[in-house]
Parts: C-alpha cells; sequence; structure tokens
C-alpha cells in the first residue's frame, strides 16, 4: 500500500510534507537557527532543574502554563500581564491554535507573499481558504495596496511577518496600523524575528491596546537559540487568549519543555547575548554580497536574501559540495543563508567564490 491508496482528504492528496533538508555538513546555515550552543552554565541549570522534575513525570504538567507565561510576559514588558500571553510547542503551534479558533471551512486567511510557506500550509490543514497578496519588488508591503486587498476580500485572518521570511523585510508600524484598521477580523504580526531587527524598528506590541483584534506572535527558537527546545508564544487581549484554550490540546506543553524554557529565560542576557554580534556579521553579508555585484534585500532578521541566479539549484549544489547548506527558498532566483558565526560566514563567503 502507497499513500495514494489511503482514504487521505482530497486536499491533502499530492502535497509534500513541509521541511528544509536536514543534511549533515560542516556549515548549516539553512533554517535561521542562532549558531551558539547553550553555555554550559545553562547546561548545568538545566540538567538540574529538569532532574528535579524528573521525579514527578507520573503527573502531568501544568495545563496552562502559568508560570512560564508569567515569566515570557516579563521578558515582553509593554506592560503585559499573564492573561495576555500564551505558550505552545514552537510559535506554528501558536499559529495552528490561532486558525483552528479563528478560520476553519468556509472562512480566509490573507498573506502577503513571499513570506513564511508556513502560513499558507496551516491556513490549508485547517481547511481555511488562503487568500494571496503580494508584496512590492523590494520586498515592502505597499499600505494602500494592502488595505485595497483587506476590503476587497474581507479575510477572517491576515499575516503580516516582519521581520518577513525570507526576505528580511520590517514593516512600518504605520503599514501594520493602516492594515489592522481596515481588517474585520484577527490580525497576525508574525515577530519572530524581532529581536534582529535593526535600531529604530518598534514592535507591532505597541499597537496591542489599539487594537485589541491584533495577535503578536513570538519564537525562542532563533534569537534566544532555543530551536529544539520548541517554544513559541504570543501576546493578546485576554479574550483571545480564552479562545485559544478552547482548541489547545490539555497538558500540550510537556513539564521538560517548560521549565526548559522558563531555565533559558533565567539565561536571557546570555541568550541574547549573541544577537548584535549577528547583526552586526549580518550587515557585512548584506555589504560583502553587495560587493560582488549581487542582488541583497535589506534584512532585518537573522539571514539574507540574495541572487538573482537563474539557476539557483546549480549554486545551492555547489556550495552544499563546498560543505555549506544554504536555503533554496522565496522568489525564483534567490537563495538564502541563515547568519552564522564569523567563522562560518567565511566559509560561506569562500565556497560561494568558489562557486561563482
Ligand atoms: C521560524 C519561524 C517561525 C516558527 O518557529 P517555531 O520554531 O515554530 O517557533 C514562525 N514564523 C516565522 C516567520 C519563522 O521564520
Amino acid at each position: 500500500m502507497n499513500l495514494d491508496d489511503l482514504p487521505i482528504r482530497d486536499d491533502l492528496r499530492g502535497k509534500t510534507p513541509y521541511g528544509a533538508p536536514q543534511i549533515d555538513v560542516p556549515v548549516r546555515l539553512n533554517t535561521n537557527e542562532n549558531p551558539h550552543p547553550p553555555s554550559p552554565a545553562l547546561v548545568a541549570d538545566l540538567a538540574r532543574a529538569i532532574g528535579e522534575q524528573a521525579g514527578e513525570l507520573n503527573r502531568y504538567p501544568d495545563r496552562d502554563a502559568v508560570e512560564l507565561r508569567a515569566e515570557l510576559a516579563a521578558y515582553l514588558g509593554h506592560g503585559l500581564t499573564t492573561e495576555q500571553v500564551w505558550a505552545a510547542n514552537g510559535s506554528n503551534e501558536v499559529l495552528q491554535q490561532i486558525l483552528q479558533a479563528f478560520g476553519g471551512h468556509g472562512r480566509t486567511a490573507m498573506g502577503f507573499e513571499p513570506s513564511y510557506s508556513m502560513h499558507p500550509i496551516i491556513t490549508s490543514g485547517t481547511s481555511t481558504e488562503w487568500v494571496r497578496a503580494s508584496r512590492e519588488d523590494d520586498f515592502s508591503i505597499d499600505p494602500g495596496k494592502a488595505v485595497a486587498a483587506v476590503e476587497e476580500h474581507r479575510p477572517d485572518i491576515v499575516f503580516i511577518t516582519s521581520p518577513n521570511n525570507p526576505t528580511g523585510t520590517a514593516q512600518p508600524l504605520a503599514t501594520i496600523e493602516a492594515i489592522a484598521s481596515a481588517a474585520p477580523g484577527i490580525v497576525v504580526v508574525d515577530e519572530a524575528y524581532a529581536e534582529f531587527a535593526r535600531e529604530g524598528t518598534p514592535s507591532a506590541l505597541t499597537l496591542l491596546p489599539a487594537h485589541p483584534r491584533m495577535i503578536v506572535t513570538r519564537t525562542m527558537s532563533k534569537a534566544f537559540a532555543m530551536a529544539g527546545t520548541r517554544v513559541g508564544y504570543l501576546a493578546a487581549h485576554p479574550a483571545v487568549v480564552q479562545a485559544l484554550l478552547l482548541v489547545r490540546l490539555p497538558y500540550h506543553l510537556s513539564t521538560l519543555t517548560q521549565t526548559a524554557a522558563r531555565v533559558a529565560l533565567r539565561h536571557q542576557e546570555e541568550l541574547l547575548g549573541s544577537v548584535d554580534e549577528l547583526r552586526r556579521e549580518r550587515d557585512a553579508t548584506v555589504t560583502w554580497l553587495r560587493s560582488k555585484g549581487l542582488a541583497v534585500a535589506d534584512s532585518d532578521a537573522n539571514f539574507v536574501l540574495f541572487g538573482r541566479f537563474p539557476e539557483r539549484r546549480t549554486v545551492w549544489e555547489g556550495m552544499l559540495e563546498r560543505g555549506v547548506l544554504i536555503r533554496e527558498v522565496g522568489p525564483p532566483e534567490w537563495l538564502r543563508v541563515s547568519i552564522g558565526t564569523s567563522e562560518e560566514m567565511a566559509a560561506f563567503r569562500a565556497a560561494l567564490e568558489g562557486v561563482l
């Protein structure tokens, strides 16, 4: 028997699973992780905290993860409280719960492409219809066109990724506000890369009081250097959090996950300590790629989109042969490189010179 023989949903037929290749090569710059592993002090704290919890694993975890949410609220600031914060296994699960609560059959979700491809995947996975709006040639969102698209389609959910993946583009708050003011339903601002934004790029968290149907999502996977822990979270009106409680699986966040995330938050200074270094490395990478005559999108994230390569697969393969894994993603002719350590970026430059 193969997949086609199963009584699978019609809308899943012929699809392939999402996922970047997980290839074991010396330099992995393809999934926007923070390249710095946890310090020995953090590892020791984690081991101790997990050890203490291990004796109680016969019991279910705190179903509503109250202490973790309180600590995430404190981390976010902006006067946010526990009731306004929700957490799940990665911001992807947070997004799925939002679609489960506010999307579904007969409803629509809109996004501005090119953007994070999991948004349409989670949308269709919940039988919600995806409505595609476009970005400009420089990957920004034109506020006038965005408002017109929202007014035309009246989507139940609008996604705005800022800084955007895979382009790195941050949106001015005025654009987000214009879309939120026009949107009839929920507006999700996906801020997975917020900590990497350049100086003077404010967070949409500042818009929450004026826009009670806005949700800002964050993750510990990127700047926080905790991708393996699987913790994402959001800030929104307490009523939005109450809606998500209706669809979340009971005990979705394991005791081990909650414990690891709380230990990580206690070490936030160390974990976020590499963000400035990664931003400098990113800006240097943009400058270097431009000096090679390549097209490069401005980036407020920990990756850079560059091109244009009529045969991008050949370039991607050439890099892989030289031990550097980057990502074949986004608009045709472009490739994305995640920012690694200075040694990894030197290897990236050497490999790309070889390929070019
Ligand atoms: C990486 C990413 C996420 C999800 O990350 P999790 O590991 O599930 O928290 C969400 N949105 C964007 C735009 C991302 O790039």
